[in-house]
């Protein structure tokens, strides 16, 4: 089964969620960007979806438009929600896509803080030269790996417990 393309990779902009996935698996990562859509399926997307909704009330959305950014505080601190318990690498990364999307806006970026509300714990996430480096080498990773013709690898199948797109490389 080979997922339609949406349309050519090139003209993607980078969002979060491929920034996600990039960090996760590749083939994940180039599976989305072919519109292959599983993520209304997966159980643990659903119940992230909710804590992300129901843990803070007095928050603000800021869509980016490739980006949708939970909320950002004075001084231009960017604030993302995880469900998750265990703080990972690409939660960080994640919010330093952010911060660069919203410097290239002109906005004057002080940092981010990744929420965990189920483990009440707040990781800081640094802005600077050597942060703005990597934000910028994830998202050239990221293009490169849309840019694919064939989809890459499959991770072995002790890393994808959880992944939305079990059913397409396991056919489960
Ligand atoms: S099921 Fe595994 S190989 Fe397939 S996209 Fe998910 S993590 Fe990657």
């Amino acid at each position: 089964m080979n997922p339609a393309p949406t349309r050519a990779d090139d003209e993607k902009n980078i969002g979060g969620v491929h920034i996600k996935y990039l960090y996760h698996c590749a083939r994940q990562l180039w599976l989305y960007g072919k519109g292959y859509r599983p993520e209304h399926r997966s159980d643990l997307v659903s119940f992230g979806e909710i804590v992300d909704e129901t843990s803070f009330t007095r928050r603000r959305d800021i869509d980016l438009g490739e980006a949708k950014v939970d909320w950002v505080t004075t001084g231009a601190v960017v604030h993302e929600t995880k469900s998750s318990r265990t703080p990972n690498p690409d939660h960080a990364a994640q919010v330093r896509h952010y911060c660069l999307l919203l410097e290239r806006r002109g906005i004057t970026v002080q940092g981010g803080t990744v929420h965990y509300p189920l483990i009440r714990r707040t990781t800081p996430v640094d802005w600077n030269a050597e942060a703005r480096a990597q934000a910028e080498t994830d998202e050239h990773r990221a293009r490169s790996v849309l840019a694919a013709p064939h989809a890459p690898p499959r991770l072995p199948r002790s890393h994808c417990r959880g992944c939305s797109y079990l059913d397409y490389c396991w056919g489960e």
